[in-house]
């Protein structure tokens, strides 16, 4: 069985978020079930490798569209498009021309799978929406699966943009990519896949409502019988502390982790008496940041010091920055994206906060599990399927979780976290049961692989 992946990030190559995680893991361990997956992704500014093909696509205007290669990845490049600093955008907001750009990449991998023999396409997010419904326009046999990593991004555009995706007219329909008079990337894909996945099964509920819906539940609805969640892996060869080259010291046991706090609280200049709170994370509405600033001072007062690492939405950095000039020694902000000091926020912090309006799946949890660091998390999506509260389940429970999106939720979390810390014994023993927790890949790859099958035992459509 041969699937191409069609994907906008994937690690080693460009990442943005967990999206690259899983495209940089998933096609490996689907080759360990049997399955041959290459991933498709754009050819962004400093990807290099030798161009196989040139070919000619038509999304509006024609386009010289180069494919270059390395190993399983080929990587997409029309004249103008991917060479650029930022993947979807820079400092100014989204590029202006995302719809052409992902139109283009979606008609390009159609165009060269078509011609490959490849079985399936496996397309992943908005970006890359507009394959199934070009599949479907060109008959083509070859199977398609969207899987939603973040409804939250739709890519979304005037309708008047239409005549750029070279459909043909009667696709710009409710039924089709029409979304409210605009076009809908993420609809496209939705409405016309074999299969629909989302990442987590909690996700796969909650957006078939009105709550977590973003507008596109009565579509998403419509598609429920063969809508999925599978919950996400982790890379365990990247995320292992016994064997990480980023941390101060590798380890194994809470002692070794305690080291990592040190340093890092040496390097970032924090007291180091108080309980540390970690968070790398993307600021976004989404991740919960409106939250945790209306308890800031809360969360200082009961004791706790915190790093942040991430950047995004500039009203949220500056009242970081803010915070961490009110409070220097126990506040640090890093507003930049740096894969190091990720793995050693992950390595040095005794607790891991995710405060998320939504979360489809989250990988920062089931990092901060393989690091010792316990999460505190708002019950919602993955994170709710995958974070048993301790009170709940004191045997097996893996963090702290709230329910409520507000602030006296999260502050009663930080108190019990607090309260733990307190607990030396109690606190070493869960970081220790959560370093051995088991999210590796091998049980999605399967499942991945379980409906691969199922669709391409499916009757033709075309
Ligand atoms: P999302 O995909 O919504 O961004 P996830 O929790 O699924 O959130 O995955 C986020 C991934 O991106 C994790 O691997 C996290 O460590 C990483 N990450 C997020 N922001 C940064 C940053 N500023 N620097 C380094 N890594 C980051």
């Amino acid at each position: 069985m041969k699937v191409a992946f069609a994907v906008s990030e994937a690690v080693p190559y460009a990442k943005t978020g967990g999206l690259a995680d899983v495209a940089g893991a998933l096609p490996g361990n689907l080759g360990k079930v049997g399955v041959k997956a290459d991933v498709f992704m754009p050819a962004y500014k400093d990807i290099e490798a030798p161009v196989i093909e040139t070919i000619t696509v038509t999304a509006g205007a024609q386009h010289d569209v180069k494919i270059s290669r390395r190993d399983n990845y080929f990587f997409i490049d029309a004249p103008g498009f991917f060479d650029r600093e930022g993947l979807y955008g820079d400092s100014r907001g989204d590029y202006p021309d995302n719809c052409e750009r992902f139109a283009v990449f979606c008609r390009a991998v159609k165009e060269f799978v078509g011609s490959r023999g490849y079985d399936i396409v496996h397309c992943h997010d908005w970006q890359s929406g507009l394959i199934p419904v070009y599949l479907r326009e060109g008959a083509s046999t070859a199977r398609s699966i969207f899987t939603i990593h973040n409804l939250g991004y739709q890519g979304r555009f005037p309708g008047n943009k239409y005549s750029l995706l070279g459909l043909k007219p009667e696709y710009f329909s409710i039924e089709g990519v029409e979304f409210y008079g605009d076009i809908s990337f993420l609809k496209a894909g939705i409405v016309f896949s074999d299969i629909v996945t989302t990442v987590s099964e909690n996700y796969a509920r909650e957006i078939q409502t009105t709550e977590y819906g973003l507008g596109m539940e009565g579509v998403l609805k419509k598609r429920r019988g063969q809508l999925f969640g599978i919950i996400n892996g982790l890379d365990y060869e990247i995320w292992n502390p016994a064997t990480d080259r980023e941390i101060y010291y590798p380890y194994r046991d809470i002692d070794g982790k305690h080291r990592n706090k040190e340093a890092l609280n040496r390097e970032l200049g924090l007291d180091t008496a108080a309980p540390l709170i970690g968070m790398v994370s993307r600021i976004a509405d989404q991740k919960g940041f409106d939250l945790l600033m209306k308890i800031f001072d809360d969360l200082i007062g009961i004791g706790f010091n915190i790093v942040i690492l991430g950047t995004g939405d500039q009203s949220i950095q500056q009242k970081l920055l803010d915070y961490s000039s009110a409070y220097p020694t126990r506040v640090s902000v890093h507003l930049k994206f740096d894969n190091r000091l990720a793995h050693r926020i992950y390595a040095g912090s005794d607790f891991f906060a995710m405060p998320s309006r939504y979360e489809p799946c989250g990988l920062g949890q089931l990092i901060a599990f393989k690091y010792g660091s316990i999460p505190i998390v708002r019950a919602t999506g993955g994170l709710a399927d995958t974070v048993i509260d301790l009170d709940q389940d004191r045997e097996n429970g893996g963090g702290i979780s709230f329910s409520e999106y507000d602030r006296h939720a999260l502050l009663a979390a930080l108190k019990r976290a607090y309260r733990l810390y307190c607990r030396k014994d109690d606190c070493v023993r869960i970081a220790s049961r959560i370093m051995a927790f088991d999210f590796s890949w091998e049980r999605a790859a399967g499942r991945y692989k379980q409906l691969y099958d199922d669709v391409l035992a499916l009757p033709s459509t075309s």
